[in-house]
């Protein structure tokens, strides 16, 4: 079978390597000849770190992590350690492991921008920005967050289906500067979102992402801008005096992110007859955290599974996987971001438990590793404080 995959981010690189692993022509198209620093925190959970094989065995691009300091809007804060590896990637360095793995397997880099597809007696044509045309007998699109074939394949996601992200990467003096194995999660003033500070090999990924449109990009600037501040107030100024663009030693960026709400998870259907989305592009990234490397990674290979075998079931086997996981932390964030809990923001509460209760601490550290379900999250919470 020959199979087109539009995007070789994570999604698309993994299920290139796997197609071509089990003898499938695979066409890899990507808009840009070399992997770039993608706006993304790079965060990699303890969860992704122990299924996925070769992120574990990767030795040279990951920064490992030791402490999580989680920190409320009060500027109070909890730290955690991971029991296990957890990992923060420049993404520049993950996909370019990645792209490397597809082609190394044997699928065909192709570096073109896909502007338009049809379908007829079964089979897609594919043609690119630069008037090629390329034909297959299944088209997957991985082409992340703002797919543009998503829309075209019949699936549509609305504003509210997104959060918006945007921050600095941020060139430090590590031994100066920085612990580079600490993360920070800052909780906000208000709304619905968080900011983070992640240290990466060679910068750290300061960013903020919130309910889309709930906040305009300027108040976003300026509430992360607070904790750049406080943690490099000489950056700070920079890029202030830069008018928040990029500076010689901070490049700006910002992108969206799906984001599902609950009734968007009950609908989503993202195959058909000879097609898949995967990764972003299927708005699989967790809608309570922006989590989407591990769910990229993970539909891919769900992908993989269902045209190797035949079998046509994608759809149950995602759904079987991760479906009542996602709704269920899609369900949760009116409460998590926005609740309270006895007179306090429900946010602020979980540090303030954290900090005097082990089993609320290890619940919260299992959640930021990626081993606490949503669907039992509420349970363990209660038990723990049960036994205060
Ligand atoms: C600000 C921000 C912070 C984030 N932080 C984290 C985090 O810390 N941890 C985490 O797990 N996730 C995080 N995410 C989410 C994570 O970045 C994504 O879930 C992940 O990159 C999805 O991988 P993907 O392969 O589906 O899509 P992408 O990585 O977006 O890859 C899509 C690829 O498609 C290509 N493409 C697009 N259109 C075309 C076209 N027409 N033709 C050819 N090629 C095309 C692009 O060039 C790109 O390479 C964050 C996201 C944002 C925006």
């Amino acid at each position: 079978m020959k199979v087109a995959i539009v995007g070789a981010g994570p999604a698309g690189a993994h299920l290139a390597t796997l197609l071509s692993q089990n003898g499938c022509e695979v066409l890899l198209f990507d808009a840009r000849e070399q992997p770039w620093e993608k706006p993304c925190g790079g965060g990699v959970t303890t969860k992704a770190l122990r299924e996925f094989d070769f992120l574990r065995k990767d030795q040279s691009n990951k920064q490992l992590v030791s402490t999580v300091r989680v920190i409320g809007a009060s500027g109070r804060e909890v730290s955690v350690q991971p029991k296990s590896d957890f990992a923060i990637y420049s993404r520049a360095e993950l996909d370019r492991l990645m792209r490397k793995r597809a082609i190394d397997a044997g699928a065909r880099f192709i570096c073109a921008r896909v502007a338009r597809i049809t379908n007829s007696a079964g089979q897609w044509d594919l043609k690119t920005q630069d008037g090629a045309v390329y034909t297959c007998d299944f088209l997957v699109g991985a082409d992340g967050a703002t797919s543009k074939l998503r829309p075209k394949l019949g699936v549509e996601f609305a504003p509210h289906d997104f959060f918006y992200g945007l921050g600095w990467h941020i060139k430090t003096d590590r031994a100066a500067d920085w612990d580079a194995t600490r993360v920070d999660i800052k909780y906000l003033r208000s709304g619905t979102g968080y900011i983070w500070a992640f240290p990466r090999t060679d910068h750290v990924s300061y960013g903020i992402a919130a309910k889309y449109q709930e906040r305009t990009p300027a108040q976003l600037k300026a509430e992360l801008l607070d904790l750049i501040e406080l943690q490099l107030p000489a950056v700070a100024r920079e890029i202030k005096m830069a008018a928040h663009h990029s500076t010689p030693h901070a490049t700006f960026y910002g992108a969206m992110i799906p984001s599902l709400e609950a009734a968007s998870w009950d609908r989503l259907k993202v195959s058909g007859d000879n097609w898949a989305l995967i990764g972003d592009a299927a708005g699989f990234v967790d809608p309570l955290t922006g989590e989407g490397i591990y769910y990229a990674i993970k539909s891919a290979e769900l992908l993989a599974e269902a045209i190797l075998t035949r079998a046509n079931d994608y759809e149950a086997r995602w759904r079987t996987e991760f479906g009542a996981e996602m709704r269920r932390a899609a369900e949760m964030i009116p409460r998590f971001y926005r609740g309270s809990f006895a007179g306090q923001p429900f946010t602020e509460r979980v540090i303030q438990f954290a900090r005097h209760h082990r089993g609320v601490r290890d619940t919260l550290n299992d959640l930021i590793a990626g081993d606490q379900s949503y669907l039992g999250l509420k349970q363990r919470l209660f038990k723990s404080l049960l036994s205060i």
